[in-house]
């Protein structure tokens, strides 16, 4: 399995591995399509796999497919919300011996997600868990999971992805050239960004510019208009937000005379020279606003509406 961008952390997960000191109870912590996903299924490999990830064996082919009977995602609702009803189903679950190895492997991602209750409900089992037993989590944010559970598992911090490694990432999966440089800038290396764009690509990243240059123009009747031509389609929607907040970053970071770190430099240098620090730092704040609001909710329409009129009066 390839981890684009990981060499530091798999070598430290290969080593533990290699001493036989995986710890059973892991938090994989990083942003979001960061690639803690694609961790916790080389964690399983690592775990079950005779030659500790060898990425060629039966085992390692079906954890790489999701297909492996004893290592669960568990399921959450439709919008990423965990339910008690599943969580109750692993309680049941865990006493049940593995299929087809020595463990199971339980993944829980997006854990910052679940409610104390949930969390709580899981407490028991990782603090005295079955020698059988192994749990990987994934969250993007540590502060908000209680110390109860923090202090039983141990976090590994995942690094973003750097943009070379994403390029090589999305080329390696077939990609064009071009658009696989444009996307990996575009989503500053976020692998799980890229891939989830239903090959719209090339119009999202036309889309995307197109809001930019018109905010930085100061011309938000055809942002409005570009953005509405999106509202359609959450992830494309979603896409041209993390797009835009990216870019205002940008620009307040060029505004104290750093380094643009993200794409769009000619972009974010037009919304730096045109507007002030107030008023990208309140544009910020309403591209902030629209991601929080889970947007999978919300009608789209309204939605990109309402960022535009927030932008309009923030200037
Ligand atoms: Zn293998």
């Amino acid at each position: 399995m390839k981890l684009y961008g990981k060499d530091t952390l798999k070598r430290h997960l290969d080593e533990i591995a290699a001493k036989g000191r995986l710890p059973h109870a892991i938090m994989f912590s990083g942003h979001s399509g960061s690639g803690r996903k694609t961790l916790a299924r080389y964690t399983a490999q690592l775990f079950l796999c005779p030659e500790r990830a060898c990425g060629n064996c039966a085992v390692c082919r079906s954890i790489e497919n999701d297909a492996h009977p004893d290592v669960i995602f568990v399921k959450r609702q439709c919008g990423g919300k965990y339910l008690m009803d599943p969580l109750s189903d692993v309680l049941r679950d865990v006493v049940i011996l593995p299929i087809s190895g020595e463990m199971k492997i339980y993944v829980f991602e997006e854990c910052d997600t679940m409610l104390p209750r949930h969390l709580n409900a899981l407490l028991k089992l990782i603090e005295e868990p079955a020698p059988h037993l192994r749990f990987i989590f994934t969250c993007e944010n540590t502060a908000i999971i209680p110390e109860t559970i923090m202090s039983r598992v141990t976090e590994f911090e995942v690094p973003d992805t750097p943009v070379d490694e994403c390029e090589r990432c999305l080329l390696d999966s077939g990609m064009d050239s071009a658009k696989a440089r444009s996307l990996a800038e575009m989503f500053s290396g976020n692998i799980g960004k890229c891939g989830g764009l239903d090959g719209s690509e090339g119009e999202l990243i036309g889309a995307a510019r197109t809001v930019a240059a018109a905010i930085g123009a100061r011309d938000f009747v055809t942002a409005g208009g570009s953005l509405a031509k999106h509202q359609s389609n959450r992830a494309e929607f979603g896409a041209i937000m993390d797009y835009l907040v990216n870019l205002f970053r940008d620009a307040m970071a060029l505004k104290f005379g750093c380094e643009a770190e993200y794409f769009g430099k000619k972009e974010s240098r037009k919304i730096a020279d045109n507007f002030t620090e107030a008023e990208i730092l309140n544009m910020l704040d309403a591209a902030f606003e629209i991601q929080r609001n889970e947007i999978y909710n919300l009608n789209l329409g309204l939605t990109g509406a309402y960022f535009i009129s927030k932008v309009v009066d923030s200037v």
